[in-house]
């Protein structure tokens, strides 16, 4: 751990890469399918391969995807877009080069705006999104003495998302990278899962003393396979870089590796046997330019955004913070909560339910198709409780659940036949408090001379001979009315 002392003298900064693979369902450059998951070197091509003779064609989804990751982070989209080779040797890499773009990226600057953990926001300013194809896999297998090849993942249509060095601590890291897969699962442009491989992250990592001018020198971090790792990783080399300075030696450029098991780094590559890519455009490929028509096409299929929603629950539904971002986490939970509220106007029940009784149906049941309960049925619910016609933990406990069971039926139905109308009518009431009050003469006097508290004794008792069907609103009214007398 790092002393307060260190982390004050020394500022951590971080610029990140994230690759994210598009969901398209053809290549970057060729017909075969974009599956992941498939038997080995089943989803290629001659194209893929880049057998001699062969020519690679645009797939157009994935620019319009690259698109809308720019309109969403507020880049200048570049109309006139040219690949370039990129020229390395790698087994996995069958055409000796990877289509990218280098100069001119599709999408240009641009800010990701985040929350923090402690609840204050900042604005992740971003170089560029480019737009590039994904190599094949190479895998070496515990037992096996040969590498193994595997092409299907060669040629899957990538974006890379550039920041600048602009972010100071493991935690916004975790938090932009947060925001990048909500905005992609939003777009619906990519599938944010870091497990297999469709979002991955490279960090690179720099100390310099605080107050100084000019940025430390870099390390680059690659093989995070989660955020909490990437998490790590930036902590560890935010403890050794810190340490190398103070024991007076260099920060070597280089790109390292994070092993999970032991949360440590080490050396892959430094700078000095950097390859030269020899880019240059790519001349089978005529450069893609994005008319005005394309760019308005795309504008109008853009969805509702994570931040937009949650300034509508913030500002016009007047939720909490804490329930807003519940609600934006997940797109599927937004669009349903939201569309909820065009049927009743109880916005913050209406987040109770769903921070509640409703996610905790979310492991079996999805809200984008076939959910159960429909928004109309929801808000006859939260109207019932509401109106004290049904208790919240009659509605939310048994009502609930029955309607999950038999879609469709009407709550207030079914409230009658399993006998959960509450009793809100003061006339019949009002003999079960008197009965209670007649019972506890000696903790009524108690009462009246001072013992508040007793109210929750008196409140039990009326619970208890409604069988749980007094309206705690009535009942408190006539139990307060009763005890002043
Ligand atoms: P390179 O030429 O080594 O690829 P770039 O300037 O293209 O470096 O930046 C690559 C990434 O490294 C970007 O995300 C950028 O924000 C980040 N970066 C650049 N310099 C630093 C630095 N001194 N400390 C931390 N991150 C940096
Ligand atoms: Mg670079």
């Amino acid at each position: 751990m790092l002393s307060e002392e260190l982390r004050n003298k020394y500022q951590l900064i971080i610029g990140l890469e994230v690759h994210a693979q598009l969901l398209t369902q053809s290549k970057m450059f060729a017909a075969d399918a974009n599956e992941y998951g498939k038997s080995p070197n089943t989803q290629i091509s001659a194209i893929t391969l880049g057998h001699p003779g062969t020519l690679p064609k645009v797939n157009r989804k994935a620019i319009a995807f690259a698109v809308k990751m720019g309109l969403a982070c507020n880049s200048e989209i570049t109309r006139y877009n040219v690949f370039a080779r990129k020229n390395y040797f790698y087994p996995d890499l069958p055409k000796g080069y990877q289509l990218t773009q280098d100069k001119g990226p599709i999408c240009v600057g641009g800010r990701v705006p985040v929350q923090l953990p402690d609840w204050t926001k900042k604005e992740v300013i971003l170089n560029r999104v480019h737009m590039e194809e994904d190599a094949g896999k190479s895998i070496h297998l515990a037992d096996e003495p040969d590498t193994l090849v595997d092409f299907n993942r060669a040629g899957t249509p990538l974006i890379e998302i550039v920041t600048e060095p602009v972010l100071t601590s493991p935690e916004e890291a975790y938090a932009f990278l947060s925001e990048v897969k909500k905005l992609v699962k939003y777009l619906d442009i990519c599938d944010g899962n870091m497990e297999e491989g469709s979002l991955r992250c490279d960090a690179n990592v720099s100390v310099m003393l605080k107050g100084s001018a000019e940025l430390g020198k870099k390390v680059e971090v690659k093989n995070m396979n989660s955020f909490r790792n990437v998490f790590r990783a930036i902590e560890h080399e935010h403890e050794r870089l810190v340490g190398l300075l103070e024991a007076g030696e260099e920060v070597v450029s280089e790109t390292r590796t994070f092993d999970a098991d032991s949360g440590t780094t080490a050396s892959m590559r430094t700078k000095e046997d950097l390859n030269d890519y020899r880019y240059f455009p790519e001349p089978d490929l005529s450069p893609v330019v994005i008319s005005d028509e394309w760019l308005n096409a795309v504008k109008s299929t853009m969805p509702l955004l994570p931040r937009e929603l949650y300034k509508k629950f913030v500002e016009e539904f007047g939720l909490p913070e804490y329930d807003a971002s519940f609600l934006t986490e997940s797109k599927d939970v937004a669009l349903w909560f939201n569309k909820l509220c065009t049927k009743t106007q109880n916005y913050k029940a209406a987040s109770n339910w769903m921070m509640g009784p409703v996610k905790s149906t979310l492991g079996d049941y999805s809200l984008s198709d076939d959910y159960p309960i429909s928004h109309e049925i929801l808000a006859e619910l939260i109207a019932l409780v509401e109106d004290g016609k049904v208790s919240y933990t009659a509605a939310s406990q048994t009502l609930f659940a029955e309607l999950m069971k038999s879609p469709g039926e009407s709550p207030m139905d079914l409230a009658e036949r399993l006998n959960l109308i509450q009793e809100s009518d003061e006339s019949s009431l009002r003999p079960i408090v008197e009965e209670v009050l007649a019972s506890n003469t000696a903790k009524v006097k108690e009462y009246k001379s001072g013992k508040k508290g007793l109210m929750g004794l008196f409140m039990g008792q009326v619970m208890q001979r409604s069988h749980g069907k007094a309206d705690p609103k009535v009942a408190t009214k006539l139990l307060t009315e009763l005890l002043e007398k």
